[in-house]
């Protein structure tokens, strides 16, 4: 076990987290920021970002966030490949355990993110990020101006992501495995209804078209009916079955919600009931799951975090 005690221990290299690294260590609090198996978070796994305030012609995410960590690095932020196994926040210094090693920490920024869930069909590992399967089209809708795309999925995450790319693609096949949505009513009709959307029913994804070739050409699928085989001509595909957010090591510790969310205490988005423990970005976040929202909850955790170390001996 370390006996060195860290002002603060922030979890997590995606847009939440730098974010933290940069306040913390600007505030000369001297941060260890512990990054898992996807340093980066999940803007890496995308090829442009076009709405991060600040960049008009748009920037490489592996490349923001390549900037955000020069930059926490440059205040002083100290990196170490770690991953969290389990935590004890049952008394101070807080506990974190990684592969058998216990670091300790008077504060902790928890911004381990989510995983987007997948399908595991064949062609979707080999054509994601940049090869035309996605999980965000607000990342990367606009990609596909005038394209035939498809959505997969059945719920609210489906239907909004369907209904915004009309704005860019000429028609957006919505592929659900049964007859009738999980969406909200109001989200289903505008969906159903929507001239650009054509439902998909009862049909399940069977593989990505298009590995050879090295981008998408189509989605196969299998009528969960008559068993038959179809293929959408598509050049995006865009999973949205869900979201899997990284809360497990700390769930024994931190209140989540049904859905495995960690839940803030109330009136703030960042503060756990743990004194000293806070938490920033999709980990805590499955409304807006934005870099730039990430980013500003990393924020306020730092902030929080600065604020109590200063009443509490930082
Ligand atoms: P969700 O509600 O869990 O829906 C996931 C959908 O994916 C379901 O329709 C499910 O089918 C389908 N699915 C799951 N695994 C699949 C697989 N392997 N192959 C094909 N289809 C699969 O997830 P979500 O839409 O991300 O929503 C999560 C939560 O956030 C919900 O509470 C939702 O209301 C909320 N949300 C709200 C809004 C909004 O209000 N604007 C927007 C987004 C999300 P089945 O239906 O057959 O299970």
């Amino acid at each position: 076990m370390s006996t060195q005690v860290e002002n603060v221990i922030i979890v997590g290299t995606g847009c939440a987290g730098l974010t933290s690294a940069i306040y913390t260590a600007r505030a000369s609090l001297n941060p260890l920021v512990l990054e898992g198996t996807l340093p980066g978070g999940q803007l890496t796994t995308t090829s442009e970002v076009e709405n991060f305030p600040g960049f008009p012609a748009g920037i490489d995410g592996f490349q923001l966030m390549s900037n955000l960590r020069e930059q926490a690095t440059k205040f002083g932020a100290r990196f170490e490949q770690a991953k969290v196994d389990s935590v004890d926040f049952s008394s101070s210094p807080h506990k974190l355990v990684c592969d058998g090693k216990t670091y300790l920490a008077k504060a902790v920024i928890i911004a381990t993110g989510a995983s987007p869930r997948m399908t595991g069909i064949p062609g979707e590992k080999e054509l994601y990020g940049g090869k035309g399967v996605t999980t965000c089209a607000t990342c990367d809708g606009a990609f596909y101006r005038k394209m035939e795309v498809a959505v997969i999925g059945g719920g609210d995450s489906a239907c909004e992501e369907a209904q915004f790319l009309t704005r860019f693609a000429s028609k957006v096949y919505l592929v659900h495995r049964r007859d009738s949505l999980r969406a909200s009513k109001i989200m289903a009709e505008r969906t159903v209804n929507h001239p650009k959307i054509q439902m998909v029913w009862n049909s399940i994804p069977v593989s990505v078209e298009g590995v050879e070739a090295g981008s998408v050409s189509g989605l196969k699928v299998r009528d969960a009916k008559t068993g038959a085989e179809s293929v959408l001509p598509v050049k995006g595909i865009f999973v949205a079955i869900g979201h899997q957010p990284n809360t497990a090591a700390f769930a024994s510790a931190l209140p989540v919600d049904e859905a495995g969310y960690f839940v803030p205490v109330a009136g703030s988005q960042v503060r756990t009931a743990v004194p000293g423990v806070y938490v920033a970005g999709d980990c805590a976040d499955h409304q807006y799951r934005q870099a730039i929202t990430a980013a500003g909850m990393g924020c306020q955790a730092a902030i929080e975090t600065e604020r109590w170390l200063a009443e509490h001996g930082g």
